[in-house]
């Protein structure tokens, strides 16, 4: 049978399953505050949390995080194969395919996602330090990449739309002084 699942229906689960797996939009929007900021004076915390969610509504997004999160859950239920079962509980150092998964949902934001997500595969800022499988509770192993991807699109759609509002709020400013000049 064809059946096709709505996107809202995608984007619930999503939304449901990070809110199981202990994420928070503001976690997330801690670190794209902390990413954006040096660049940004003035950044308020709405921008970053409206980014993270713009984020979470792209399918790439939804469909990486589904994944992810699924092979954890299915690791601490002890239900994968072996030897996957025994790679991904104990977050095998070279295993790769998390980063992996979670690298290919960074190709649409560009370059600022890109570098971003290998600064926080490196660092482990925030909520992915404390996701991480080898240092917290519970298999994390896919999540805390997937998390770093989030943050880095939503750091690097920020930043665009930084650029873009101060680039309007110039024109706005010429064609002001331009209406002043004309009518003085
Ligand atoms: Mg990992």
């Amino acid at each position: 049978m064809n059946k096709r699942i709505h996107s809202k229906e995608v984007k619930a689960a999503t939304m449901n399953l990070l809110k199981e797996r202990g994420v928070s939009i503001m976690d997330v929007a801690e670190i794209v505050y902390d990413m954006q900021s040096p660049y940004a004076p003035g950044l308020k915390m709405d921008d970053c949390i409206e980014s993270v969610e713009a984020v979470l509504d792209k399918r790439e997004m939804q469909h990486a995080l589904l994944v992810g999160i699924e092979l954890d859950k299915l690791a601490e239920q002890n239900k994968l194969s072996e030897p996957l079962q025994s790679i991904v509980e104990t977050d095998e150092g070279l295993f790769g395919i998390d980063e992996t998964i979670a690298m290919g949902a960074v190709y649409g934001y560009g370059s600022i996602a890109i570098t971003t997500f290998g600064h926080l595969d490196k660092q482990k800022v925030g909520i992915i330090q404390k996701l991480d499988t080898k240092h917290g509770n519970g298999v994390h192993t896919f999540l805390d990449d997937l998390i770093a991807s989030l943050a880095a699109n939503a750091s690097s759609r920020l930043a665009h739309r930084i650029r873009d509002r101060e680039e309007n709020l110039k024109e706005e400013e010429i064609r002001k002084r331009d209406e002043e000049e004309r009518i003085g």
